[in-house]
Formats: C-alpha cells, structure tokens, sequence
C-alpha cells in the first residue's frame, strides 16, 4: 500500500522531467513579478530582480510579500491622484 501512494506522488515528476514543467502564474506580485506553480509537480518559481526565473524559496516569498504591499500601496495612492485630478 505504501508503496504505490509513493509511486503515485512520483508520476508528476517523472512526467515534468519528460515534458518540462507547466508553469501557470499563481500570483502577480508586481508588473514585473510573478510567482509559478507548476501544475503537475507544484514546484514553485518567481521572477527575481534580474528578471530571471528562479526557485521560490521561503526566503523570497517574504520578500515577493513586501514587494507585493508596496505595489498595492502605490497602486492605491495612484489611483487616487488619477481620481483626484480627474474631478479637478
Ligand atoms: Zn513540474
């Protein structure tokens, strides 16, 4: 029995190393940002600061998290102004 729940968790990874890993966008952090999951294996993948794509340890999901309230921040503060000089 143990054996084959084992096997099962396996068959995900074998079929990414066949086929490479299907990324799907999970989160949008900023515009440049983004956080990936792969569907089969849900190996985890963000953008850093240079652009490429690397593996989403703990330590940049606290750092996608900063970067994400910073952006909503900003977006907030944006939107205001857009409204404001929009009436004015
Ligand atoms: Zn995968």
């Amino acid at each position: 029995m143990n054996n084959k729940s084992e096997q099962l968790t396996l068959i995900p990874k074998i079929y990414c190393s066949l086929f490479g890993h299907d990324y799907q966008v999970t989160k949008k952090v900023t515009y440049h940002v983004k956080e990936y999951t792969c569907c089969h294996c849900k190996k985890q993948l963000t953008t850093n600061s240079n652009g490429k794509l690397i593996e989403l340890t703990p330590k940049f999901k606290e750092i996608n998290d900063i970067l994400e309230r910073i952006h909503s921040k900003r977006m907030m503060r944006l939107k205001r102004k857009t409204i404001t000089s929009s009436i004015y």
